[in-house]
């Protein structure tokens, strides 16, 4: 069923709604919601034991009202033109929320990545970011690739290596792809991000205490069971900060299935279990669920879909418990869904908001690659030696003593992590603030993902104003 659905048909949906609520002219309007350019490719790849075999590659980039581009890079045998064209509109709606000055890009690679062995998976990102760069469809200021779905620091590695050994010498070629290993111009706390970002979205909506009373729930996260599907880069860091935030993990799933506590489940011992028994089921004292599909209709507060596209339809929807899903995927609730959640009273975090602490910190890193000096450096020590100067004289002054614990607390100046972790911090809280503003703007009534797209839709408008195509 969820293969049949048109991804990129899901967006517009949900824009069309939203663009009903603002007066931009129709071309303008059609316009944003265009996508630009898509660059469909086929390369050969010589695998492991001779055989040759077809890969299919994708890469879309949906506006350019704002250059470079932006997006990551999806290795999944759901790749098509469909759902590239769909993520990359996705990440122009969410970079405008967030303010991260990008249009929006994705690329895809038809494969199932545990199939290939690592020198094959080596080949075939090479291959492919070679072929990027042959079509300008790479490049610091013109498209700039990162993780998604089936990719991680590794490719983003290869990436950058093959893009600087065939591009001309430039002292910004680094900034090419983002989410790399530290040691190749990464910037710490991108690989948490996108988790971490989920967490301070959903904190920041518990904490409004007049939509958790719109919902039947207390504020803050200490009372909320929470379900998690899909274990990887964003699932399991979702689900670890959740934990760690107060709230009580109940179900966890990954491809092959899922396990329900409604005692709690450590979300580290779960990951260790998996690794070791190579599967998520018999987790001691937790009931095994056969499909992931079927964990989402189990008793929670938050329900948070971290896996992939349309996992929540008409079908299922009717089925939720959960009083709150967070949108962690890309796209994991229909539009049929997001209608059916509406009038049941469950609240939507939409993805654009919700997920988009990746591309926030990426655009950190990015902007580091650029300035070529690591956050924290130039000041770092400066702030530690004049907050010692403070406690002195207050110690003086009080006559009492800090601790040592105490003092190094106090003193700390920031590091790269702590400027990273708090500009994504500031970045979901404002962005919360201004949906939830927009929406009561307009009606109380009115669900996250239509303010989030009003939103979006408005400052993508002014861009192309200002550039001076539109009146
Ligand atoms: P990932 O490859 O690291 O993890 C995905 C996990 O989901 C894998 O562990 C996989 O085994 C599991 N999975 C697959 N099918 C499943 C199923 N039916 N049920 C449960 N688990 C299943 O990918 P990721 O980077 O965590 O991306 C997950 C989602 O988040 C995607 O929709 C992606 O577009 C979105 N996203 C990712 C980022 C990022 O920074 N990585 C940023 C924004 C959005």
């Amino acid at each position: 069923m969820a293969s049949r659905i048109k991804f990129f048909e899901q967006v517009n949906r949900g824009f069309d709604k939203a663009a009903q609520f603002t007066d931009h002219p129709r071309g303008l309007l059609r316009q944003i919601k265009a996508c630009n350019s898509v660059y469909h490719f086929s390369f050969p790849l010589k695998r492991d034991n001779g055989e040759i075999q077809v890969i299919d590659a994708w890469r879309a980039e949906h506006s350019q009202h704002k250059r470079p581009v932006k997006g990551g890079v999806r290795y999944s045998m759901s790749v098509n033109e469909d759902e590239v064209m769909a993520l990359a509109a996705s990440m122009t709606y969410k970079c405008a929320l967030v303010n991260v000055p990008y249009g929006g890009a994705k690329g895809g690679v038809k494969i199932s990545r545990h199939k290939y062995s690592t020198t094959e998976l080596e080949r075939i990102t090479r291959r492919y970011t070679f072929e990027l760069a042959r079509k300008n469809f790479i490049g610091p200021g013109t498209d700039v690739l990162a993780p998604d779905y089936g990719t991680g620091p590794q490719e983003m590695a290869w990436m950058v290596d093959t893009f600087n050994a065939i591009s001309e010498d430039d002292l910004n070629n680094l900034a090419c792809v983002t989410a790399k290993p530290v040691s190749q111009g990464g910037v710490r706390g991108r690989m948490e991000a996108t988790g971490r970002g989920v967490y301070f979205g959903i904190r920041e909506a518990c904490d409004e205490s007049a939509m958790m009373k719109k919902l039947n729930l207390s504020t803050g996260l200490g009372d909320k069971r929470v379900i998690v599907q899909g274990l990887g880069n964003v699932g399991y860091h979702a689900a670890k900060f959740m934990q760690e935030g107060g709230a009580t993990i109940v179900g966890l799933s990954e491809y092959e299935g899922g396990i329900y506590n409604p005692e709690g489940l450590d979300v580290d011992e779960v990951v260790r279990h998996r690794r070791e028994h190579e599967s998520i089921f018999d987790f001691p004292g937790a009931e095994n669920v056969a499909t992931s599909a079927e964990i989402l209709e189990y008793p929670c507060d938050i329900l948070i879909p971290a896996a992939l596209q349309n996992q929540i339809t008409r079908e299922n929807a009717p089925n939720i418990q959960a009083g709150i899903i967070g949108e962690a995927a890309n796209g994991p609730l229909t539009a049929d869904a997001h209608e059916i959640m509406h009038e049941r009273n469950v609240l939507v975090l939409p993805d654009f908001f919700l997920n988009s602490g990746g591309v926030t910190v990426s655009y950190f890193e990015w902007l580091k690659n650029l300035s070529h000096v690591r956050y924290g450096r130039l000041q770092k020590r400066f702030e530690e030696s004049s907050n010692a100067r403070i406690v002195q004289s207050i110690e003086r002054l009080t006559g009492q003593q800090l601790s040592p614990e105490e003092r190094s607390v106090v003193i700390h100046g920031p590091d790269e992590e702590d400027l990273v972790n708090s500009g994504l911090e500031e970045t979901m809280i404002e962005a919360f603030h201004e949906l939830h503003e927009t929406q009561q703007k307009h009606s109380e009534g009115m669900d996250l993902r239509t303010a989030a797209f009003i939103v979006s839709i408005d400052k993508i408008a002014t861009s192309y104003r200002e550039l001076g195509i539109f009146p």
